[in-house]
Order: structure tokens, then sequence, then C-alpha cells
């Protein structure tokens, strides 16, 4: 549908540019971009880095490998931040590896140059602290120091496996899931998608809904088109090989100047474990190019009406570049929020329904997320961690409640938009909007993710993890936060005030009782196996299933098989992921339902799950304080036969590490029963 797009927006793999090649394994030439005033002498400390707060398992772990290794550990002990034999020392620079940005080269440049940090625009034979990808976290292999993507987040947005996710938790939690259009995968869903709108029209005639599809990893409004009925999908574009989702239409979109416009948020995934998202507090507002009218057969074709992609209405002879950031068809969304508070709205609700969206569509990722996550970065084996700037698209209904559109794991940071001077000459220009917006979700994202803070934001977190408990209002648009407040003290001060708002865990008391699924995925994980696999195989379901007490009498291993057959064959044969063979994540959770389903007949869905959940991990807890007692007599007859050794053996604290983990999962039985009782 409509011309095609120029802009590098998001694209899931299917569209991304392929991965540049690896940086030479050259010694690094100095940054331009970053004239540090001291220059970091090679071999002194980029600053020794801690554990891995961006991935599960973070806490208490300290990897490192490769060059890294060693002499990182070192330096961190040689040398504290600020001191040097009791006079000031010199501030290492944070290092940052660029050659793999792509298109957010420019915006991370700036930010670098503000920051006054150390950039490596062709790579860096030593480890850098940070590494800046332009498309997923497999653009360059790293095993320390943190980058910007996490493994499999390209995947979890994509049209279909969001629309997966969402729709689990939508099973669960209805209500509070509502902010996505209801929508179906094809061509498995097809007859499904028939057979619903049929009812749904029997039961209310007047009803003449309007449907959107989307090819599955479709970017920039690629592919995309309106169609009025079911019949009107064109199946003659092999569905097989690109398969759509098809969502519900919003047809009473809010307009501005009776133009359509969607919002661009960007939001910081800043750890998976523990969870920790921050909201930008300023995005974009992107106006369609025609004035809106409501669906019909004569303007569904019209792409500058009905989408919002600024890569679609830039070809549109009434888009307007402009400087101003309230004008133009590009705006921030702050200007947008100025409008609609002077003709009354209340903003302070939208807002706080816009953070609700994106906490519980972040909620709906991350299990799988982990899953991926503990794929690629296995525990126990070295790795950086992760964080991630996701573009999060927002339309607002006529009646002001947020509606999901989709998640992009590679929003757009380029900074500047082609202007066509005379016919067929085209002139990169900034673009101030974008500029604004994007520098500073860059610069604060860094400024968060700053090694060298590392030690004092893990004290303020806990600070304002604490104040938090008292103060568990909704946010306010610009209220500052403790981090905030602090960041301004340090050598900082001369920057702006940090752009990106912490929700989660600030508002983790509200939406805790939404996190069944990844509860569930913590079983699944658990049972996975051998690491690095995805899949759950039969014996690894069999174990669940044996480890929780989950078959009697009524439901034999015979049946647990047989569930496991049914469930795992058809989730294989919708053929999203054919490299491994086994049980997903997604079926697993399928399977679980169903155990629920049959072990708690009466109660709601979310109330059965939950059940089932507390059930599985008081038994796993008991059986993890079992093994603990057996592990501490074996200990013990190892305490005695050491002492017994002539030489004096020791035990490594390698042996002890098992057994501080069951400890941990004691403690954890100790809790639930107190919970209990
Ligand atoms: P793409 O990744 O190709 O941009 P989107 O899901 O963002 O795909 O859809 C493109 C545009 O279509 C959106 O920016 C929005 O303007 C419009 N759109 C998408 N889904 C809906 C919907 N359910 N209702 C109304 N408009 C939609």
């Amino acid at each position: 549908m409509g011309p095609p797009g120029i802009e590098p927006e998001s694209c899931s793999p299917a569209q991304e540019p392929p991965a540049s090649p690896a940086p030479p394994a050259e010694e690094p030439e100095p940054s331009e971009a970053a004239p540090a005033p001291q220059q970091e002498a090679e071999g002194v400390p980029p600053v020794a880095q801690g554990s891995r707060p961006g991935g599960p398992g973070s806490k208490g772990q300290a990897k490192r490998c490769g060059a890294g290794k060693g002499s990182r550990g070192k330096r961190g002990s040689t040398r504290r931040a600020g001191e040097e034999g009791g006079r000031p020392a010199r501030r290492a620079h944070v290092t940052v590896d660029s050659s793999k940005a792509k298109t957010s080269l420019e915006a991370l440049k700036i930010s670098l140059r503000q920051l006054r940090w150390k950039e490596f625009p062709f790579g860096r034979r030593l480890p850098c602290d940070i590494y800046w990808h332009g498309v997923s976290f497999h653009d360059n292999d790293i095993f320390s120091g943190q980058v910007n993507k996490f493994p499999g987040m390209t995947e979890m947005v994509r049209k279909i496996t969001l629309s997966r996710a969402v729709r689990t938790m939508q099973d669960l939690f209805p209500e509070e899931y509502n902010f996505y259009p209801q929508s179906w995968i094809l061509p498995e869903e097809f007859p499904l998608f028939v057979a619903e709108v049929r009812m749904m029209k029997e039961s209310d005639p007047p009803w003449k809904p309007t449907f959107i599809v989307k090819p599955d990893g479709g970017c920039q409004g690629d592919g995309i088109y309106l169609i009025k009925d079911p019949s009107d999908i064109r199946l003659a574009g092999n569905l097989q090989s690109r398969p759509v989702v098809v969502q519900e239409y919003i047809s009473k979109p809010l307009l501005i100047d009776k133009l359509k416009f969607d919002i661009r948020l960007y939001v910081l995934l800043k750890s998976l474990e523990p969870l920790e998202i921050y909201i930008a507090k300023d995005g974009l507002s992107r106006f369609c190019t025609e004035p809106y009218r409501e669906p019909t057969l004569k303007n569904l074709h019209q792409v500058f009406m009905h989408l919002t992609n600024y890569s679609l209405n830039i070809h549109s002879g009434n888009f307007i570049h402009s400087d101003n950031v309230n004008t133009g068809s590009k705006r921030t969304f702050s200007s947008v929020l100025y409008r609609l508070s002077s003709k009354g709205v209340d903003i302070k609700k939208l807002w706080s329904d816009i953070i609700s969206l994106v906490i519980k569509t972040v909620l709906a990722l991350t299990p799988e997320l982990k899953v991926y996550y503990q794929s690629d970065i296995p525990a126990g084996k070295p790795g950086p961690t992760c964080f991630q700037i996701l573009g999060f698209d927002i339309l607002l209904m006529k009646n002001l409640k947020p509606v999901l559109l989709e998640v992009n794991a590679n929003p757009s940071m380029r900074i500047e938009h082609e202007q066509e001077l005379s016919p067929g000459v085209f002139e990169n220009v900034p673009s101030p909007v974008d500029e604004e917006i994007k520098v500073a979700v860059i610069r604060d994202t860094l400024r968060l993710m700053d090694p060298h803070k590392k030690k004092r934001k893990d004290n303020q977190s806990q600070l304002s993890e604490n104040s938090s408990d008292t103060k568990d209002d909704l946010l306010e648009p610009g209220s500052t936060d403790q981090l905030e407040h602090d960041i301004s003290k340090n050598p900082e001060a001369s920057l702006p005030s940090l752009c990106l708002k912490q929700v989660f865990p600030k508002y983790a008391k509200q939406f805790n009782y939404l996190r069944l699924v990844d509860r569930m995925a913590a079983l699944f994980i658990r049972f996975l196996g051998v690491k690095g696999t995805m899949k759950l195989g039969p014996t690894g379901f069999r174990t669940f299933i044996r480890n929780c007490k989950l078959s009697n009498s009524s439901f034999s291993m015979a049946s647990v098989d047989i569930l496991y057959i049914d469930i795992t064959r058809r989730w294989n044969s919708m053929g999203l992921d054919q490299r491994e063979s086994g049980m997903c994540l997604q079926a697993f959770v399928e399977a679980f339902f169903c155990l629920a389903q049959r072990r708690y007949k009466s109660l709601p869905l979310h109330e059965q799950v939950a059940s089932l959940i507390d059930f599985c991990e008081y038994h796993l807890a008991i059986l993890d304080e079992k093994r603990l007692v057996c592990s501490r007599g074996i200990t013990e007859r190892r305490a005695a036969l050491v002492t017994c050794q002539p030489d004096g053996l020791h035990l490594t604290p390698a042996t002890h590490a098992p057994l501080l983990n069951r400890m941990t999962a004691a403690n954890k039985l100790t809790d639930y029963r107190n919970y209990r009782s």
C-alpha cells in the first residue's frame, strides 16, 4: 500500500540491512567526535564493572572473559573513581564502540560529545564499556561490557509474536489488556477470523467493521491494506510464505487539525532481571497528510489519510517539514499534550494510561525474552549485560484511550531527513524535532547505563525503591525522581535533567499481579535442561510434571505424554521456529492452562493458573529443600573427609555455589510457608 518508504525506520530481520563487517582488530583510532579533555592512555582502565544487571541471574554474578578478563578485575581493584593516593584522580572515560551503530550514529556521536565519553568508531582491540549496535544483539560477538540490544528482542516484537504474547495476557486478564486491537494471525486463524466476524455481525447488525491487514515482519507501512470483510483478504499473495496479522481497525481516532496522528514513545528496558523500565518524557507525533474520514469502500486505499507512517506521508505533497516542534507533520508529543491540555483534556490521566500500556506490554514480552536471554547468555557463561531502547507506536482514540499499534526493536534514531532540492536531487538536512527528542533519549540512556556510576546508582535505586513504597500514585509528567536529582549533583550538572523516567519497579506494586506468564517462564527455564536450548523436550516436560506432583490416578504419565505431543505438534506445525524440536514457551503456557483448568475447575482462568503456579512453586521449593538437606549431608561427610586428609585439602568455592543457591531456595520455602499461614 502506498509508495515505498525511505526512512530507515525499524524493520524486522527480513528488512534489516545486513550487519556490517566486523571491526578491524587494529589499534583503535581516537575518536574525532569525542575529543575528551584527558585522553585515556591505552592500558589504563576503562573501569571495572560488576554484575550483569541486564540479565536474569545478574545479582551476585561477576563474569568477564576474553580480553577483558583479568585485566578488568585488576583495574577495578587498583583504582577508585575520583581518588588516587589522596589526590584527585583523572576520570577514566567510558568507552563506547560505535562501529555497528548504523543509522543511530549521528545521534550517538552528539550524545557522546555531550557526555565527554570516548568513542571508538572503528571498534577496539580491548573491550569497550558499551557497544552500540544498530540492528541486533548479534551485530558483533561481545563477551563483556554492555550492549544496547537484548537477544531475541527483534523476534519478540514482530507483529505475530507480539500479537501472540499480548493474546496470552488477554486470555488471563482481558480487561487489563484491552489496549491492543482484536487480532487474528493468518493463515492459521483464517476460519476463526471469518467465524468470529460473522458472529459479531449477527449479534450487532449495525456494526460495520474495518480491518487492517499487516504482513508479519513488515515495517514502514509496507504491504498494509484495509478491508471491510474477511473475504477481501488477498489470499493470492501466498499467505503461507508471508503470514499476516489482521486487526480490527480503530476507525475513530483522535484528530488534531482534522488529521489522524500517532505517537512514538521511547522506552528503555534497562534490565530484564530485575525488571527496570524507563519512559522518555517526550516523544514524537506523526501526522497523516490528508484530512481523516471514517473508512468507506471509496477511501480505504488512501494511505495519506489512514496510515501515519512518516515514510509514507513524506511522499505526500502536503507533508510539512517544520523547524518548529509545535507544527508540521512531525511534532513533539509534548506539543500535542500542550494543545490537548489547553482544550481541557486530563493530561495526567492520559499519561498515566500510556504508562500502564507500556508496562503491561513489556510484561507480556519479557517472559519469552528471558528464554532467549538464557539461550544466548547461559548463566555461568561470560556475556555482556543488555539494555534496549524500544519505540512504542500508540494511537489515541477519540475518547482518549491509548491503543498499542506496535513495538519497534530498532526505532529510527535518524536526526536528519531527505529533502528534494530540485526534481530528483536530494539532500540530507537536519531535523530539529528528531534531534531534540532522539539525542536526549540516547544520551540519557547512556547516563543511566554509565558503568562508572553503577555502584552509586544501585544505592540510589535502593533508596528510591523504598520511597516509592509510600508514593504509589501514577506518574505526573515532568516530575523528578531521586536518580534525576542525584545525577544533577555530579559533574554532569551542565546536562539537562534526565528525559527518562523510571516507571518500573516504581509502580511494580500495581502491576506485579500480572506477572503470571513470567512465573510460568521461570518454571519452563528450570526444566529446559541443557543450557542454550529454547524448547522443552518430552523428558523435561515429564520431569516438570513429576517434580511438581501434577500426575495422579486421574492424570497418568501416559496422558502427560499425549498432552505434550498434541500441543507441541500443533505449535511446531505453525512453522514459526523450526530450528529446534520440542515445546516452546507459548506451547508450555498452553499446556499449563490445560493443567490448571483440569485441577481448579470452577475458578476464572487467571486464578486457576495462579493457583497452579503456587502449587508448582511450593513442590519445587520442597524438593530444593530436600536436596539441600541431602547435599548438606554430603558436605558434612566431605568436610569430615577433608579434615582427615593429611595434606589438608580445601573445598573450592565452586563446591559451595550450588549449596548457596539451594539455601536461597530453602529460604524461599520458609517465606512461602509464612505467606500461606
Ligand atoms: P508498520 O510497522 O508497517 O509501520 P504499523 O502496525 O505501525 O505497521 O501500522 C502502520 C500504520 O497503520 C500505523 O502507523 C497506523 O497509522 C495505522 N494502523 C495500524 N494499526 C491500526 C489499527 N489497528 N487501527 C488504526 N490504524 C492502524
